[in-house]
């Protein structure tokens, strides 16, 4: 017998071996194969716990039908429907899930609209100027003037320098009929270009012009519309 034969027959034997059953002269043939044999010692090792197992077994119950123990039966079923309940579950968190879908796709298409819609948003168009001619009457001031016609009254876009710095300067438009509504105040930067935005409470039609006057009451500029 070759050493592979004596291998795979010895092999056959780890079990008989390892319930410590067989003639002393089969074991003691396993116990000199184990010594030069690795790969049985590792089988006979993972037997080992499986046969401590069985030599509790009682060999004369071997041939009765065991009986399951109570309860079984009941825990099986129950087992069951709460595994056949899971999938019902499932497809409700699935339903959850899809509907949280669909509202976030929602949501982006809406955040797309609005943006889109902003993209394309009504500009309104800038409000018309209108060039006025502007009189200067003091010596060293440059000014330049468009206004503005509003729905609430006329703006006056006032750019110019040479107003005293630190000098606070009045503004009024001036209405048919020759009075003076005020427009706002602008103090004085000197050389340094200034532009002003003074608003008035005179509709475009009503204002005839506007004057500004330096903190001494004298008009400085002049604008006839
Ligand atoms: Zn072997």
């Amino acid at each position: 017998m070759s050493e592979e034969q004596a291998h795979r027959a010895l092999r056959e034997e780890l079990g008989v071996y390892a319930l410590g059953a067989g003639t002393p002269e089969e074991r003691a043939a396993v116990r000199a194969h184990l010594d030069g044999c690795a790969a049985c010692r590792a089988e006979l090792a993972e037997l080992a716990p499986v046969a401590a197992r069985l030599a509790d077994a009682d060999p004369d119950r071997l041939d009765e039908d065991p009986a399951p123990p109570p309860g079984l039966g009941d825990a099986v079923l129950a087992r069951i429907a709460a595994e056949s309940g899971r999938p019902q579950r499932d497809r409700v968190a699935h339903r959850r899930r899809t509907r949280l879908g669909a509202g976030a796709l929602v949501l982006a298409t809406a955040a797309a609209a609005f943006v889109a819609g902003w993209l394309v948003r009504p500009v309104p168009p800038p409000p018309p100027l209108e060039s006025v001619a502007v009189q200067v009457t003091e010596p060293g001031i440059t000014a330049t003037a468009d206004v503005v016609p509003h729905t609430w009254g006329v703006e006056v876009k006032l750019s110019g320098a040479g107003f005293t710095a630190g000098e606070v300067y009045r503004v009024a438009v001036l209405e048919e009929g020759g009075d003076a509504a005020p427009a706002g105040a602008f103090l004085g930067t000197g050389p340094v270009e200034l532009d002003c935005n003074l608003n008035s409470a005179v509709l475009r039609p009503d204002a005839e012009g506007f004057v500004v006057v330096d903190a001494g009451g004298e008009v400085v500029v002049r604008s006839v519309f």
